[in-house]
């Protein structure tokens, strides 16, 4: 998605003038407690606060379902929600934008619309911000804005609330790091994804990586193993404007989305640091490799979660999030790698009527698969993404309680 507005050239002057600005907030409005009872009716759940404190386990007759140690609502996301309901309430009357789903669940957003908050349209892959007025409330969402929008919205003298999870921040601080000491940043993640754009526009050099099939093409480039226009045929619309391999690939940072698969992240780390070592040499690899950590802690403990589960004996995996939820597509990643029959569906109506279910297999379009559950005593692995409320949770094991009784 592209916005067309002038590049902001000094980002941290920008972010600190906001930072100060009257109009904007980012630590919420102090109405926590008045909004506390909604968010509890909206999104949590008893049966799902019991199965925490109880193993994780529930037993109805023949199903049997493991619940992953870690999985659901990260507190980035509890926070962005709860911003956004106080936000309403502060603001009772004033027209209200989002500049983006606020996170990647359809229920959430569902709720938002039903509060009067309005999402910015898309037309052909850029945002249409022409009916948002001075005056008017934008909050941004939990993976951020580019700072292109957010010049923009600051310059129209909208009120800004910044729900950005510190984790992102950190991120953006990480690539405003690399700009300082003149590295190009090597993002991981997906060139299109929100929170990947937005790390793109604090970066100054960069160039966006999907996976390790990627990161390998350009650690051979720098080795010397690489055609410039394949190079840069593969990776224009991956890279900062001026993009020039043969110069800007001599001095690296690495940085990520924060909800891309950990080990892989880690990997790609490893890979450019062997490269950079290999052109180098050992005594001149700090002037050619910054490593910095920027893996959420919340996407972690939801993947080293999911590693432990698919580890016991289970019949299937269904996995709850958002289809463009990028954290819940790796957890999916991670059942289908170990052969588990895994099902990602984003909301509990995928599930039924009769034994059925309809999911989104990975890089696949939605099918249906009937039947579903097998015969017999069946053990079933759930997990959720970041951004899926305890309540869905609850729903979809009803559901599956529902199947196994009829
Ligand atoms: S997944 Fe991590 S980075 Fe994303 S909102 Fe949650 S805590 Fe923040």
């Amino acid at each position: 998605m592209t916005l067309q507005v002038a590049t902001v050239v000094d980002t941290r002057a920008f972010k600190r003038s906001l930072h100060h600005s009257e109009r904007y907030n980012r630590r919420g409005f102090g109405l926590g407690d008045e909004v506390a009872g909604n968010l509890e009716q909206a999104y949590q759940s008893d049966l799902i606060a019991k199965l925490r404190e109880t193993g994780h386990t529930l037993q109805r007759g023949r199903l049997t379902v493991r619940l992953a140690e870690a999985f659901g609502f990260c507190w980035g996301v509890e926070r962005a929600v709860a911003m956004a309901y106080e936000t309403r309430r502060h603001f009772p009357t004033e027209r209200l934008w989002i500049t983006n789903e606020i996170i990647h669940n359809p229920s959430v957003n569902d709720h938002l619309r039903q509060m009067d908050v309005k999402f910015i349209q898309v037309d052909q892959g850029v945002k249409d911000f022409s009916e948002v007025a001075g005056g008017d409330v934008v909050i941004l969402p939990a993976f951020g804005a580019t700072v292109q929008e957010m010049q923009l919205l600051n310059e129209r003298g909208c009120h800004i609330v910044d729900t950005t999870c510190p984790w992102v921040s950190k991120v953006w601080n990480t690539v405003e790091k690399h700009k300082k000491h003149s590295f190009t940043s090597i993002i991981h993640g997906k060139v299109k994804h929100e929170e990947t754009l937005a790390t793109s526009s604090f970066a100054g050099t960069y160039l966006v990586v999907l996976d390790l099939a990627e990161a390998q093409l350009v650690c051979d480039y720098i080795l010397g193993n690489g055609d410039r226009t394949a190079f840069m045929a593969r990776f224009a619309k991956a890279c900062s404007p001026g993009f020039d391999p043969d110069r800007d690939l001599l001095r690296l940072g690495v940085a990520n989305q924060t909800t891309m698969l950990k080990s892989e992240t880690e990997e790609i780390g490893r890979m450019f640091e062997r490269t950079l070592l290999q052109r180098f040499g050992p005594i001149e690899l700090n002037e050619h490799f910054l490593a910095f950590n920027t893996i959420c802690d919340a996407t972690q403990e939801r993947q080293d979660a999911i590693f432990t589960l698919v580890d016991e004996p289970l019949d299937l995996m269904v996995v709850i999030g958002g289809y463009n939820s990028s954290n819940t597509t790796h957890l999916q990643e991670i059942a289908v790698s170990r052969g588990i029959r895994s099902f990602h569906i984003d909301t509990p109506e995928r599930i039924g009527p009769g034994n059925r279910i309809e999911h989104m297999p990975l890089g696949g379009a939605l099918e249906l698969e009937e039947p579903f559950l097998p015969e017999g005593p069946i053990r079933v692995g759930i997990t959720s993404g970041a951004s899926t409320p305890d309540r869905v949770v609850e729903d979809v094991i009803k559901r599956l309680i529902d199947l196994c009784q009829t």
